[in-house]
């Protein structure tokens, strides 16, 4: 590897346009440069049989192929599989492929570390490292796609709802939006993404004025304003009263619905009264409300709520017509559950 090269699996598609037209190329150049890229995942230019050497011999000059590696694979006795990655610059990520009856979900993280310290998770507990490139996140699709295709099976879906806040590494998930569901690429539905967020306000605005056709999902948790302070600091910044404009704006211009996740915290986040708030908070617009089981982190001031007092806070919410699921934790035993994603060395 050249460090004076750029690596091309961190560009975007309009990079890769701009290099053919600087090239004075056709235009379905740079489809193929993106199937062999992004679609076959080629580790060396060699490999691309129908480039022409004069595009070739550019490409060989300023580019190179950097590919994570996974250097730990670990399956839960659920099914669940988590993968520790290392990039070219030695930091580790992990991504998790999450099995049901008919699909096969990958979690893939955006970040190394998580400056946004939220109380009750693993990921944010040491701090913020960098964003992961655009490279770094399709290769957690890539790679884990590879090990179900050992296995006659593929991706399904996807959930950006690994180590980090997608939003604040905003142009590299976008740009690893479009790669991953171009027709020359993975060609994957963005009705299969969903993007969970903290409640990053400006972005979910962008989002929306960008008509990006994957789902949104929310990480509620409570909607009292000085519980949130406490768990997630981030509300501190955008208080719910922002997040619900941000919502409601999103609504208006996609249509799209919002799911809600809201783990539940034992005496913290677990009563009727709770319950009561958060099917007042949600008439927003339509929604789904996806209930998590917490799993309990080392050292975390937070337990699990109890059964008895989750299935009430359900039933109120199902009373009032609401579509709301109770969420098992998937992949405990392996620390791969929501949550337990956390930034380590080898
Ligand atoms: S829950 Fe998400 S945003 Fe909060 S600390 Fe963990 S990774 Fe960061």
């Amino acid at each position: 590897m050249s460090n004076k090269k750029i690596n091309i699996r961190d560009l975007s598609i309009d990079d890769i346009d701009n290099i053919i037209i600087s090239l004075e190329e056709k235009a379905f150049r740079s489809k193929q440069i993106i199937d062999w890229i992004w679609n076959k995942g080629i580790d060396s230019f060699d490999k691309m049989k129908n480039i022409p050497a004069k595009i070739l011999n550019n490409l060989k000059e300023n580019y190179c192929i950097n590919q994570i590696k996974i250097i730990q694979h670990q399956k839960s006795t659920d099914g669940t599989e988590k993968f520790l990655f290392e990039s070219v610059d030695n930091f580790f990520f992990e991504g998790v492929l999450i099995k049901s009856k008919n699909r096969i979900t990958a979690c893939i993280s955006t970040q190394i570390g998580c400056a946004l310290a939220c109380k009750f998770c693993e990921s944010g507990k040491n701090g913020f490292e960098r964003n992961l490139s655009i490279g770094e996140i399709f290769d957690q699709i890539l790679l884990m796609n590879k090990q179900c295709v050992e296995n006659n099976t593929k991706i399904s879906n996807i959930v950006i709802m690994g180590m980090g806040e997608p939003l604040l590494n905003y142009d590299n998930v976008i740009n690893f939006i479009n790669h991953i569901t171009s027709k020359y690429s993975y060609g994957f539905s963005p009705a299969r993404i969903t993007l969970s967020t903290v409640g990053i306000v400006p972005q979910i605005k962008k989002i929306a004025d960008n008509n990006l056709k994957i789902n949104m999902a929310i990480s509620l948790h409570t909607v009292n304003n000085n519980k949130r302070n406490l768990i997630m600091p981030i509300n501190k910044k955008y208080n719910l009263e922002q997040l619900k404009e941000a919502i409601k704006y999103y609504y208006k211009k996609t249509g799209n619905r919002i799911t809600y996740e809201y783990l539940m915290l034992k005496n913290i986040n677990d009563s009727l009264s709770d319950a009561i708030a958060l099917a007042e908070f949600t008439k927003i617009s339509p929604c789904k409300i996806n209930i998590i089981e917490y799993n309990e982190v080392s050292d975390c001031l937070y337990k699990q709520a109890e059964k008895e007092k989750l299935n009430i806070f359900y039933e109120y919410l199902f009373s009032k017509n609401l579509i709301v699921n109770i969420r098992k934790s998937k992949g405990t035993d392996i620390n791969a559950a929501c949550g337990q994603l956390a930034k380590k060395n080898k």
